[in-house]
């Protein structure tokens, strides 16, 4: 998903349905503040707004592991990802050179 205010993107897996999990992200905001995700808290603190009906598909992948192998491939490559370094703690540091430069 992309800001439609700056250039950051969230990126994320689901094994459900596109819709189903940007709705989820997209209500996250009137949860209590303590519970926002970082898309919310991006929202939130600078005000801006995701560009919630042009979100692209990265990858597909029916596998759970691959798919998450995918989703930290793919939050390394966008440097200017809002995800959280949590998100990317299962591919080791190693790989961090070729993922962003090859
Ligand atoms: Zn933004």
């Amino acid at each position: 998903m992309e800001c439609s205010n700056c250039d950051c993107c969230y990126i994320g897996q689901t094994k459900r349905c596109l819709e189903t999990r940007i709705k989820e992200h997209k209500s996250n905001i009137k949860k209590d503040v303590n519970n926002y995700n970082v898309v919310s808290k991006h929202r939130v603190e600078n005000e801006h707004e995701f560009d919630w009906t042009n979100t692209k598909i990265l990858h597909q992948e029916k596998n759970n592991r691959k798919r998450e192998i995918a989703e930290m491939i793919y939050i390394k490559r966008h440097l200017n990802s809002i995800n959280l370094k949590k998100n990317t703690e299962g591919l080791p540091s190693v790989y961090d050179f070729i993922l962003i430069h090859v």
